[in-house]
């Protein structure tokens, strides 16, 4: 059977943390769809539909990645899809405090799904989606925290 991974987030937007996950995560499963959490309530920066054609442009020439989104439980995602485990990255002991609570609440409604983390190289330890994102909304050169296959000046954002 396919080991199916699910790499949920914001990516709002996509950096060069969130891409070495999931590239360091091919060795470990057969197929990983990165899944934007799509939440109303949530205003983000970049569109769901820019995020999703970021995102896929950055894997286009990988075809074990596959691109989504979705409303909801990301349990019950990871299960209609048939992935058994959920990815996610961890920089600091503050993502860690995060993260287990997260896995030890979706294992309570969902032992079958299995929370997988990969410890983030120590060069990207500092960077995270709202530093990249005020780089990008003050008018400055955030290029080196995104995939080198992403032109910023390619993609709108909207003031929020
Ligand atoms: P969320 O809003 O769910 O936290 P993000 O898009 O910020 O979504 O992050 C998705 C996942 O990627 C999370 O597990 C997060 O810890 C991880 N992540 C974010 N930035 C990095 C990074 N620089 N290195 C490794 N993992 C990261």
């Amino acid at each position: 059977m396919k080991k199916i991974a699910v790499f949920p987030g914001s990516f709002d937007p996509f950096t060069i943390g969130h891409e070495a996950i999931v590239k360091r995560a091919l060795s470990l499963f057969d197929e990983i769809i990165i899944a934007v959490g799509a939440n109303p309530l949530k205003k983000s920066y970049y569109s769901l539909d820019t995020r999703k054609r970021m995102i896929a442009k950055v894997f286009s020439s990988e075809s074990r990645v596959r691109v989504d989104h979705y409303e909801g439980l990301t349990v019950d995602y990871c299960r209609k899809h048939g992935a058994k485990y959920l990815l996610r990255g961890l920089r600091t002991s503050a993502d860690f405090e995060f993260e287990r609570a997260i896995a030890q609440v979706n294992r309570a409604i969902a032992s079958d799904v299995e929370s997988v983390f990969l410890l983030t190289i120590p060069e990207h330890t500092p960077i995270n989606s709202t530093i990249v994102r005020d780089i990008i909304r003050s008018g400055g050169d955030a290029s080196r925290f995104v995939p080198s296959a992403l032109n910023l000046k390619d993609y709108r954002g909207e003031e929020i």
